[in-house]
């Protein structure tokens, strides 16, 4: 049984990949970083970080955030004026998981295309196009996530971001990329960082989900829209000092934690193969594209904010309830193959006993 101490941890926590923690590896490479003040453009390991990640995404500069959501938040004030408005999947992470950024601090209109598996067609981009008028909002951006979070952990096909870009460029938008994941995105399907950013005019990486930091994103662009970032990362209080402390474990994870991310895929893909054939859930192993499993527990009777509690009191596996029905499992670095083995028990069982 769980303990009765509230801040536990689960056994198998396989609530997000935000749970990783840095590794032997990656303290070491923070205890020896050089650093200096950031903000007066003298800590040379954020300066590494920033030029490894902007030749990564082909991009002329990048800058080093303390958060994913500052990439985001940072981009749509630099693209955007108050009242303009950007398109995105009604999925999306920066439309419901971001406290309203996009209103409170780029002071924008939020417009939503139901997705395919999160992302969207050109053609649902032209449906939107407003005639120019002096009554309409202005359209300025199209944003999109790759992978996308609440469809599946979803990749986008290059030829539909592409077409995606033709069309919002077509219109006078630009175009960018919320990548938190976009290196499960690279990995799972062997298209390259600079492939998935070229369509792109802004595009990030999170340092924090399964790179396992603990800290920070850095979001990429040209060197004028680099330049207006940094004033909004200075304005929004995101200007650091020794953050090259943080930015170590970025240069190591992006030479350490990329490639590994097949092992989480690979650990996914057998969590729902291990759940398939249960009476009452329903997943589609061959869905799995990246770290993520979502599965329907309708047919076992219970709801799935109850499947979940379940889990974690009688088996402390931690697995969140994201629809009525539905959970969503997600792997990452320092989940292991009995970390899958308990986790696939533990659903198995709830289930039989619901
Ligand atoms: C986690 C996440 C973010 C925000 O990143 P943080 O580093 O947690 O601020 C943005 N977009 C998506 C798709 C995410 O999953």
């Amino acid at each position: 049984m769980v303990s009765s101490n509230p801040t536990a941890q689960p056994r198998v926590n396989l609530h997000s990949d935000t749970a990783t923690r840095p590794t032997e590896g990656m303290r070491k490479a923070i205890y020896d970083a050089e650093v200096g003040d950031e903000q007066a453009g003298e800590d040379p390991t954020a300066i590494r970080l920033q030029e490894k990640v902007a030749e990564l995404l082909g991009k002329e500069a990048a800058v080093f955030l303390p958060s994913g959501t500052m990439c985001n938040e940072i981009s749509y004030r630099v693209w955007c004026d108050h009242g303009d408005e950007i398109i995105l999947e009604e999925n999306s992470h920066a439309l419901h998981y971001e406290v309203g950024g996009p209103g409170a601090l780029a002071g924008v209109m939020t417009r939503t295309i139901k997705g395919t598996k999160g992302w969207f067609t050109a053609d649902q981009v032209e449906a939107l196009i407003r005639p120019k008028s002096r009554h309409m909002p202005r359209q300025k951006l199209v944003s999109v996530e790759n992978t996308a979070n609440m469809a599946g952990g979803t990749i986008w096909p290059l030829d539909t971001l592409k077409d995606v870009a033709g069309a919002a460029r077509k219109h006078g938008m630009r175009v960018h990329m919320d990548g938190a994941r976009l290196p499960n995105a690279v990995v799972a399907s062997g298209i390259s960082f600079a492939e998935f950013a070229g369509p792109c005019d802004s595009a990030w990486i999170d340092l924090s989900k399964g790179l396992g930091c603990p800290i920070g994103g850095v979001l990429a662009g040209s060197k004028d829209f680099i330049e207006e970032c940094w004033r909004f990362k200075h304005q929004f209080g995101g200007a650091l000092r020794q953050s090259g402390i943080v930015a170590a474990a970025g240069l190591y994870a992006l030479d350490h934690h990329v490639e590994r991310l097949a092992d989480d895929h690979a650990h996914a893909r057998r969590l729902a193969e291990g759940i398939v054939d249960v009476d009452g859930i329903v997943v589609d192993p061959a869905s799995v594209e990246t770290n993520m499993v979502f599965f329907d527990i309708a047919g076992t009777g219970i709801t799935a904010p109850e499947f979940s509690r379940r889990l974690m009191v009688e088996h402390e596996v931690k697995i969140s309830a994201v629809q009525p029905t539905v959970l969503r499992a997600v792997t990452y670095l320092g989940i292991e193959d009995p970390d899958i083995e308990f986790a696939v028990a533990a659903i198995r069982q709830v289930a039989m006993e619901a």
